[in-house]
């Protein structure tokens, strides 16, 4: 039983006028309405869905209408929403108090189970997001190599730190330029921006900058450009590149930890980076963060090290209880699988739909995560990427929003399954999709 109550979709507009005051309400008191810009529907237009609850595949709204949820909370609930054994664990955590700012077993479990699961990472640090995670693996990597510059590549999105905000120069290997105002010229500067999947570009940057590289910092498979995999030999090629020239490899894989693969990326593709950045699935759905690696690194972060870092709520009791729970129920590889094999057949239907409909679309996919692009394809950069057709996104959304399907509202992220998403569950999507093409022309 994955539905909330009796409620079902239908193709007809549905009534979102409490959304709608809600909103009103909050544009008065939270900038655009909102806590994080993707979630205002500014890309799609039309009223943000104020949420009222979640159980297993399904959210409901308050004004009552269900959607099939294939953002999930932008990927923390592979278990879906309000799943029992994380529920049951937040409980009882709950039950002894919320947070302590001291050490707790909790805390120490969750980084045995993490520096297990990770090869090459023999410590991890908790945080409260994955923005903290990145800087400070960044603060980090700067204090072992005692160099300044980072590579970054154009599309992907490490959170909201200021050296992370930068747009690429005028040219390959150029120093790259403030991405929102607020970020200091000099702080961009450290950062030079390049096109994902091009190592030559990479190969070129190295060449002219080579003994400043910090570290180059990568979502091994980028999902904030829509869904963007890595081309063959691409990671393989950093690794042997930032080998060389004494830079640090940093995958961020907040967004891909225990999605694209039942541990990540670094296993997927099989090259070690020396940091990894987690987030999302490792909090359960609660607000947690880590970043990991070798011992050598990570015993340089403060008190063991110099390197300071720290966090009043890093480790928070009931974020270690819901991530030690998600990860307990990981242990079974058929439920990553279930999440998978949905995600598969969800990529089929979409296939199918459109090409009955005659629509140039690709379909990009890696584990638990897909992305649709309105666009021929293929997608192998944010050059490519920010061509797709996002007007016809857009009334692809809210068609299926009508239908009772809940997509990323906005056309350069991706969608996640989870391992409740179930057969019906499946067949409505398909029974969506179909009406939603068939309006988009
Ligand atoms: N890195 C990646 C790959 C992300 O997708 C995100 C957020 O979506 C972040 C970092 C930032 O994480 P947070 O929103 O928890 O700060």
């Amino acid at each position: 039983m994955t539905q909330l109550g009796s409620l079902e979709a239908t193709g007809t507009a549905r009534p979102t006028d409490r959304s709608a005051t809600l909103f009103a309400r909050a544009e008065q008191v939270l900038p655009g309405g909102v806590n994080s810009p993707v979630r205002a529907f500014r890309s799609v237009g039309g009223t943000p869905r104020f949420i009222r609850r979640g159980r297993a595949s399904w959210l409901e709204d308050v004004d009552g209408n269900q959607y099939l949820d294939l953002v999930l909370s932008w990927g923390p609930l592979i278990l879906g929403h309000a799943h029992p054994a994380v529920q049951a664990r937040l409980m009882d955590a709950l039950t002894h108090g919320t947070s302590f700012g001291a050490p707790t077993e909790l805390e120490v479990e969750l980084a045995e189970r993490v520096t297990r699961i990770f090869p090459g990472m023999d410590m991890v640090r908790f945080v409260c997001s994955g923005t903290e995670a990145i800087m400070s693996a960044i603060r980090l990597a700067r204090a072992a190599t005692n160099r300044t510059l980072i590579i970054k590549f154009e599309g992907c999105y490490h959170g909201h730190a200021d050296g992370m905000l930068a747009a690429a120069g005028s040219g390959v290997a150029t120093l790259a330029l403030p991405d929102s105002p607020g970020v200091p010229a000099a702080v961009a500067a450290g950062t030079v921006v390049l096109p994902y999947n091009d190592l030559n570009a990479v190969s070129k940057c190295f060449a002219q900058h080579g003994a400043e590289v910090a570290a180059l910092v990568i979502e091994p498979v980028a999902g904030n450009m829509g869904l963007v995999p890595p081309a063959p030999g691409f990671l393989s090629g950093l690794r042997q590149l930032t080998t060389t020239h004494g830079a640090l490899l940093i995958f961020d894989e907040v967004m891909t930890g225990w999605r694209v693969h039942p541990v990540g990326a670094q296993v997927l593709y099989g090259v070690q980076p020396d940091l990894t950045c987690l987030g999302k699935v490792v909090g359960g759905g609660l607000p947690a963060a880590a970043y990991g690696g070798r011992r050598d690194l990570m015993s340089q972060i403060a008190p063991s090290g110099a390197v300071y870092q720290a966090g009043t709520l890093a480790g928070n009791p009931l974020a270690m209880a819901a991530g030690l729970a998600t990860l307990e129920v990981l242990d079974d590889p058929a439920v990553w699988e279930r999440a998978a094999q949905w995600a598969a057949g969800a990529v089929c239907i979409l296939e199918r739909t459109a090409s009955a409909a005659g629509l140039p679309c690709t379909v990009q996919r890696v584990g638990t995560m897909f992305t649709i692009f309105f666009h021929p394809g293929p997608v192998r950069n944010w050059a490519e990427a920010r061509v797709a057709d996002r007007e016809r996104y857009g009334r692809f959304f809210h068609a299926l929003l009508n239908h009772g399907v809940y997509f990323p509202p906005s056309q350069f992220e991706s969608c996640f399954t989870s391992a409740v998403h179930s057969g019906d569950d499946l067949e409505r999507f398909e029974s969506a999709v179909s009406s939603a093409f068939g309006g988009l022309r």
